[in-house]
């Protein structure tokens, strides 16, 4: 039975709230987290595991460092291990299109101040073996990395409750009761939480639940998938990214990749958006044969989907609302897994001081505000038919 107030209640087990709820409860607040799952049951737990400075993104960049270095001692301050492996990351091309993309991102790189150097194909055969023939050339980053993400989403939900946190699975939110401008309680299928602030971090259904506060906030859910191969020798440290795909070789030596196409879908509130695979993943698992022929016989022993929430510029949404003037809204736009530690310590200042030291100018929900909600079929972004 969830508890009856808390001075937070956090919407969502992922990693965006629970890494929320880790840095608002070591900031001495009493914190309740609710899902209608289990911890890390939706795309938190699914997702690649890729750890990088987005210079895809660059509004996105200052989180994004601030989380590579918050990494780098993530287990020691959780106290509780992740996988987190800080070997770089290779970004390869294999068209010319390719190569041009890797050579403007250098030039973000370089403009921010970003550690990133150019490599030739000789070399990256040497930091990824069995990688194919066809590499025109790579961009190396050295503080990118992976982590094992369903390490990860316990190891923030295991620190939140050494602090005293309270979690409550399988328990979903139902609605969210306004007095005047501010979120009173939090109404869930167990019963209602009083709360002084509450951080709406439900993935794919972040602007359901805003619409229980009359707020539009405008989140597409997509399908996306991934494969694991059975261990696979030699082993290779570094995240790698091309031929459309990302991934990494887990600590066990699997080779964890996934890639799109995103497939627009639709989810409620209550139920889990997560469903069995689609051909997509034999589409996946070609240009895994083509990116790494070294490894092409490894048997495809798992693959699953998520389902990621992407705002209409691809970034994320992260603001403590005008209106509910106690609701935060946090959602990474498909960046979640890898930003999250800066997510946890923006979220948790927004609450204690009322802004963040973290630049995130560029990630207000006003950005939006001409948004209607007809904006999806505006765009295009509503489920058709699959073509593989
Ligand atoms: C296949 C795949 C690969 C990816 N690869 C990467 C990667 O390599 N690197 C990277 O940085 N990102 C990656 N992503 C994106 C990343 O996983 C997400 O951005 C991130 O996990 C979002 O975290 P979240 O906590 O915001 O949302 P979620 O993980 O979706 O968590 C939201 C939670 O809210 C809960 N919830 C929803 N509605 C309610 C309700 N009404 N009541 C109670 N609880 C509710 C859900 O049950 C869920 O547990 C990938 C995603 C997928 C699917």
């Amino acid at each position: 039975m969830p508890a009856e107030s808390a001075d937070v209640v956090v919407i969502g087990a992922g990693v965006s709230g629970l890494s929320s709820a880790y840095f608002l409860a070591r900031a001495g607040r009493d914190v309740v987290v609710v899902d209608k799952g289990i911890v890390g049951g939706e795309a938190s737990g699914r997702n690649g595991g890729m750890v990088s400075e987005r210079v895809d993104e660059p509004l996105l960049i200052p989180m994004a460092v601030e989380a590579t270095e918050l990494w780098a001692t993530l287990d020691e301050e959780l106290g509780h291990p992740t996988e987190f492996v800080q070997e770089g990351r290779l970004q390869v091309a294999v068209t010319e299109k390719d190569m041009g993309d890797l050579l403007a991102e250098r030039d973000v790189a370089m403009r921010h101040g970003i550690d990133a150097a150019l490599v030739e194909p000789s070399e990256i055969r040497d930091m990824i073996p069995g990688i194919t023939e066809r590499t025109l050339g790579g961009l190396f980053f050295p503080n990118g990395g992976h982590a094992n993400t369903q390490l990860t989403v316990q190891a923030y939900a295991w620190a939140l409750q050494d602090l005293g946190g309270r979690l409550y699975q399988n328990t979903t939110v139902t609605g969210l009761r306004i007095v005047d401008d501010r979120v009173t309680s939090v109404e869930t299928t167990a019963g209602a939480i009083a709360a002084d602030v509450v951080v709406g971090a439900a993935g794919p259904q972040t602007g359901l639940l805003a619409e229980l506060a009359g707020v539009h906030v405008p989140v597409a859910p997509a399908r996306v998938e991934i494969l694991a191969t059975a261990p696979v020798e030699p082993r290779f440290p570094i995240a790698l990214v091309g031929n459309g795909l990302y991934g990494h070789q887990a600590v066990r030596g699997n080779l964890i990749f996934g890639g799109g196409a995103h497939e627009w879908t639709d989810v409620d509130l209550t139920t889990s958006p997560g469903k069995p695979n689609t051909p997509l993943i034999r589409n996946i698992a070609r240009r895994l044969a083509e990116l790494l022929p070294g490894a092409a016989d490894a048997p495809v022993i798992r693959s699953w989907a998520g389902v990621v929430e992407q705002a209409p510029d691809y970034r994320p949404i992260i603001d403590i609302l005008d209106y509910p003037s106690n609701y935060v809204v946090v959602t990474a736009s498909a960046h979640g897994f890898g930003i999250s530690p800066a997510t946890g310590k923006v979220v948790s200042e927004l609450v204690l001081h009322g802004e963040s030291s973290i630049d995130i100018r560029g990630l207000g929900l006003n950005r939006f505000a001409d948004y209607g909600p007809d904006w999806r079929e505006k765009r295009g972004w509503i489920p058709s038919p699959l073509r593989y």
